[in-house]
């Protein structure tokens, strides 16, 4: 990537756009090793975000292979410009609805909407360039650090780059690393943890300040301290800017503010609601939450139920 870099340049706007699109694919979905054929349908229009960013999914069906659905007929509204977690047992097809949202695949059947337009309908630029995505595992080009930020936003001056690091809580670790802003990182550069890799993605995210942000929550990569303070980084960002968020969430911790919960279980919705009416429900998330919490210390870190006994 970097040897095309100084070509690609001078280029102009499509390759970049391209890029760009490449980029965020790579990004959000470099380990699902399945062969991918979206098409664009003949005079797809671009995605207009008239109502700022309603998501809709209709009767959705879809698996990754035919016989096999994990979404089953599932129907669901994420409100715009609203904070919206999604939870439950793994396996039950959280961040395929991501997936699915980002048009990594189409539906089997069903429909999925964005400000009512169908996401077949709109081209796929269009739709890519209004998602930011902080994925589970960041990959990172063997680049600089300055590189890997812009990636956000191919076109931001360096004091962006800056004004974004610095706001992801990353620039003084950036500015004590051998080479500051042009320290390599990458599997052939500086070696960095899991909590820089994804405060990079936080701050390629401020750069391209997309409408639409997807966070799709490792299991294990944070500890739970690195993962609170990350969390309080990513609210301080949503609260300026009405946007509407979607975190795929493991640990309830993370999410328990979010306006709206939607729980999942085997590829469908079995309840939603905030947080309070959830445990007031006393269902499926009530049940994860407890179970959860018999996992803390007083601390809330995480105790190793293993090391526990
Ligand atoms: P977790 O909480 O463990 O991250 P999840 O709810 O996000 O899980 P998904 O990643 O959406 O679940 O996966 C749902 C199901 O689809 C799982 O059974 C998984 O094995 C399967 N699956 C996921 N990705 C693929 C793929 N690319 N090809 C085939 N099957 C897949």
């Amino acid at each position: 990537v970097f040897q095309l870099s100084v070509p690609l340049n001078f280029l102009g706007s499509v390759y970049r756009e391209l890029r760009q699109s490449l980029l965020d694919m790579e990004t959000l979905f470099n380990l699902q090793k399945v062969n991918v054929s979206i098409a664009e349908k003949p005079g797809a229009q671009p995605l207009q975000l008239t109502k700022g960013g309603e998501i809709r999914f209709e009767n959705v069906t879809f698996g990754y292979y035919v016989d096999r659905p994990i979404l089953r007929n599932l129907s669901v509204t994420i409100p715009a410009g609203k904070k919206v977690a999604v939870v439950g047992p793994s396996g039950c097809g959280k961040s395929t609805l991501l997936r699915l949202l980002f048009r990594s695949y189409d539906v089997q059947s069903g429909r999925i909407f964005v400000d009512d337009q169908d996401l077949r309908d709109v081209t796929l630029d269009s739709l890519r360039r209004a998602i930011g995505v902080v994925p589970q595992d960041t990959p990172l080009f063997n680049e600089t650090v300055e590189h890997n930020i812009r990636y956000g936003n191919l076109d931001a001056p360096r004091e962006a780059v800056v004004a974004a690091a610095r706001r992801a809580h990353i620039h003084e670790s950036i500015e004590s690393w051998p080479h500051g802003y042009e320290t390599k990182v990458g599997e052939r550069g500086l070696m960095i943890s899991g909590g820089e890799k994804q405060r990079l993605a936080v701050s390629r995210l401020i750069l391209k300040d997309p409408p639409l942000l997807f966070f799709d929550e490792a299991t294990s990569a944070l500890d739970t301290h690195t993962e609170q303070a990350l969390m309080a980084n990513i609210n301080e960002i949503l609260r300026d800017k009405a946007r509407t968020s979607v975190f795929v969430a493991h640990r309830l911790r993370t999410i328990y503010d979010a306006d709206l919960i939607i729980v999942l279980r085997e590829g469908a919705v079995v309840e939603q609601g905030t947080h309070r009416e959830l445990m007031d429900r006393a269902g499926l998330y009530a049940e994860l939450w407890a179970a959860q919490e018999m996992l803390m210390d007083e601390n809330g870190e995480v105790v190793d139920a293993a090391a526990r006994d």
